[in-house]
């Protein structure tokens, strides 16, 4: 195979070495919250106050991180690799973007962006979003963090899904396994003939569906496998 083309999804493993806690995290923002109060369009509807406050904070940690080898060894191949590459992730944070990586698909939305609960119009958020914040398209107090939340449909599914049904190699890094649709993409990989490897710290809920396992640090094994496709 020449060119393969490649499908990769991140998760929130590979920003655990920048300093973004994992949802497993003790002592992180997860764990001081129950996800049903912060990740839900109830939990919004409920109490906006608490979940502004909540990307708020996550928002401030993200703008302040820096990428490490894994986001920046990615970049790299998006850059160098010959055929092609989709980069989807389920992170909210905009590591690979700061990393270089560049037209990377947010599934689960991004802090930077804002969405309006009105009329679907985005714009860049605020470092400091507040509640109710006015759409600048419909001028409705209807603003609310780009996020998609347990229980709302992730994002490029077509499009995510067109690549898979091509894709030559699948790669999951730093992703438990526990969400879908992502958690389904080896699965419709596999179903077409595509290699798959798992990069993660811990065996995922999916790791017997993968042909492939590379365990460790993201910055350790993204950055060997990256080496190996170039030179492969
Ligand atoms: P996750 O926290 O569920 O899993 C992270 C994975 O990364 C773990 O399997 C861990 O072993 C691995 N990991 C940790 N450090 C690593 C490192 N240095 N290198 C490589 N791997 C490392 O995160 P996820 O899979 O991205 O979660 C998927 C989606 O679930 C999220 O995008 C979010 O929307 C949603 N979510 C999940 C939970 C939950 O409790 N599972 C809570 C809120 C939101
Ligand atoms: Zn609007």
């Amino acid at each position: 195979m020449t060119h393969p083309s490649i499908v990769i999804l991140t998760g929130a493993g590979i920003s655990a070495e920048s300093g973004l806690g994992t949802f497993r995290d003790e002592g992180g923002l997860w764990a001081q919250h129950r996800i049903e109060d912060v990740a839900t369009p109830e939990g919004f509807a409920r109490n906006p106050a608490l979940v502004v406050d909540f990307y708020n904070k996550r928002r401030a940690q993200a703008h302040e991180a820096v990428p490490n080898a894994g986001h920046t060894a990615l970049a790299r191949l998006k850059a160098e690799h010959k055929g092609e590459v989709l980069l989807v992730t389920q992170n909210v944070d905009s590591l690979h973007e700061k990393a270089g990586s560049t037209d990377v698909v947010h599934m689960h939305g991004e802090l930077a962006s804002a969405l309006c609960a009105n009329c679907g119009h985005r714009w860049n958020a605020p470092l400091h979003m507040e509640v109710g914040e006015a759409c600048p398209a419909c001028a409705q107090p209807t603003a609310r963090p780009d996020i998609v939340w347990f229980g709302e449909i992730p994002y490029h599914m077509e499009r995510i899904e067109e690549a898979l049904s091509r894709a030559d190699i699948f790669a999951a890094i730093g992703t438990s396994g526990n969400v879908y649709p992502a958690a389904g993409f080896v699965q419709m990989a596999t179903y077409v003939g595509a290699r798959t490897v798992e990069m993660n710290l811990d065996p995922s809920e999916t790791v017997a569906l993968f042909e492939e396992t590379r365990p460790g640090k993201a910055s350790v094994t993204v950055a060997q496998w990256v080496d190996d496709i170039l030179n492969g």
